[in-house]
């Protein structure tokens, strides 16, 4: 078995501002932890808001020079910045699983992923474009143009640690903007290599800094209220992404919200039921079912419904649950205790409400903050797993009679990120992807993010759109000037 944990040394644990490691203010650190085993990982320096104030005098200093500099320049920063973390990718995946917990093979994946926002947005960032045209009337002459909006607090989370900043980070800084990440607390260290990593690529001083902190309202609040400010960016739970938009509101701040999901995944009778199969459990079980995509409710048409779940359990059943340094692992743990407790808590309810346990539906004993992967079947309609994002190794199969009603369950809810769906027939897969209410929709595929390819939601699941063409928008504002 390869145990590839990092060397303790290479974790970085002081703040990043103004292009320096930095202590916190007032000293203070907090602890990260290994999911796997609830060992400290790190103790790292916890951004106090005099920190914030610094990190935004230097991102202030900092605009209108970056703004300034020719968008070659900015590409060739970011290319190399993808360059040099393929580079360094056993390492950047390791720090990934040690404190995210997932797979290393998964964080690898992360690692392409997330870098390729770099490389796609260092393409961009030679393509901002404005327009010229005339008056219907003749009157005028039009021109458009565009211009970095400036300054940026980006608000990541912590189940891609790496990717849910790059995905921010690359566009920001493509398009001119000067950046704050604040990362979650449970997984600041890969972003502080991150900030390395731009470092060396040559990115100047003050243009991004990263400010981890145990005490995000504390550090954040007085960044909102602050007119140099021009605009959030924030992945987290939609209830996080309503408090921001409230205090980004008195000073009418840019806002770009990517917020909880509850995606469907529907299954037809006309399926390729292994196919189907194969796209369930990657929808379900990349980064153990905590991703905002995941599938949350798996809707099978009922003349193939037996033979969709006894295939799936099988294949849950195979999973292996371990440390992600661990050779062979499938499943990771769960991010910490609290999570474990919320998946433990919508199973139970479930099971409580009439649901079917076909698998799992317990903790593993032990260190780490395992859950088994589970499979429930026949769920309630009154189950708090059909409105609640479960963002654990849980598989919620719901059966369904015809088209219109399982169009209408998928979209029976306040979110609207992304569903899937599962056919054979052209028509049916055109017919329903336009009537599902979502950001985005896979057909016959479980897993669909995609760096050309805009990412985010309709109803409560966000605002904005990130990466694709659409994602470098979100950092420009658009001005229009009249000429005679
Ligand atoms: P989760 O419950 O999965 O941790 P959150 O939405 O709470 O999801 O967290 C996503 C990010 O938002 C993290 O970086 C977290 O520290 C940050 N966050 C949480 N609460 C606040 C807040 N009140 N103000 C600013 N940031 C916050």
């Amino acid at each position: 078995m390869t145990d590839l944990r990092v060397p303790a040394l290479t974790l970085r644990s002081e703040l990043w501002i103004g292009g320096r490691n930095v202590p916190s203010s007032d000293g203070g650190l907090f602890p990260v932890y290994d999911p796997a085993d609830g060992t400290l990982l790190a103790e790292v320096a916890d951004a106090t808001p005099d920190d914030g104030r610094r990190a935004l005098d230097a991102a202030a200093a900092a605009q209108p020079g970056w703004a300034a500099t020719s968008s070659r320049t900015r590409a060739e920063i970011l290319r190399r910045a993808w360059e040099l973390i393929q580079e360094r990718r056993n390492e950047v995946a390791a720090v990934i699983t040690a404190e995210m917990g997932k797979p290393l093979s998964e964080s690898l994946g992360e690692v392409t992923y997330g870098g390729e926002f770099l490389r796609w947005f260092a393409e961009e960032a030679v393509r901002i474009n404005g327009r010229y045209t005339t008056s219907p009337s003749g009157a005028g002459q039009i021109l458009v143009t565009k211009e970095p909006v400036g300054p940026t607090l980006a608000i990541t989370p912590w189940n891609f640690p790496l990717a849910m900043g790059t995905r921010k980070i690359a566009p920001a800084l493509a398009a001119g903007c000067t950046m704050i990440v604040k990362p979650a607390p449970e997984t600041p260290l890969t972003m502080l290599l991150l900030a390395e990593i731009f470092t060396e690529a040559g990115l100047p001083a003050g243009v991004l800094s990263v400010l981890p902190t145990s005490d995000a309202a504390a550090l954040t609040g007085p960044l909102l209220d602050d007119p140099r400010l021009a605009k959030i960016t924030f992945t987290g739970s939609t209830g996080t992404g309503k408090l921001l938009l409230r205090a980004a509101a008195d000073n009418v701040l840019r806002s770009s919200m990517e917020l909880g999901g509850n995606a469907p995944l529907i299954v037809f009778d006309d399926a390729d039921i292994s196919a189907a199969v194969d796209g369930a459990l990657a929808a379900k079980m990349r980064n153990g079912g905590q991703a905002c995509v995941a599938a949350n409710r798996i809707y099978v048409d009922n003349k193939v419904r037996e033979q969709f779940t006894a295939e799936l359990t099988d294949r849950m059943r195979d999973l292996t649950v371990g440390c992600g340094s661990a050779e062979g692992t499938d499943v990771g743990p769960l991010i910490n205790e609290r999570q474990r407790g919320v998946v433990a808590e919508l199973v139970d309810d479930a099971v409580a409400k009439g649901a079917r346990l076909l698998l799992g539906g317990r903790s593993v004993d032990g260190p780490g903050f395992f859950y088994e992967p589970t499979v429930l079947a026949d769920i309630p309609a009154d189950a708090r797993l059909v409105t609640e994002e479960v963002f654990g190794p849980v598989a919620a199969i719901i059966g369904f009679d015809d088209e219109d009603e399982a169009v209408a369950a998928a979209n029976a809810t306040r979110y609207g990120l992304a569903a899937y769906v599962f056919t054979e027939g052209l028509d049916r897969a055109m017919r329903v992807s336009r009537a599902i209410q979502a950001g985005m929709v896979g057909v016959n595929r479980g897993i669909m993010s995609d760096v050309a390819a805009p990412f985010g939601g309709y109803k409560e699941s966000g605002l904005g759109r990130e990466s694709g063409s659409e994602g470098i928008e979100e950092y420009l504002e658009t001005k229009y000037i009249a000429l005679r």
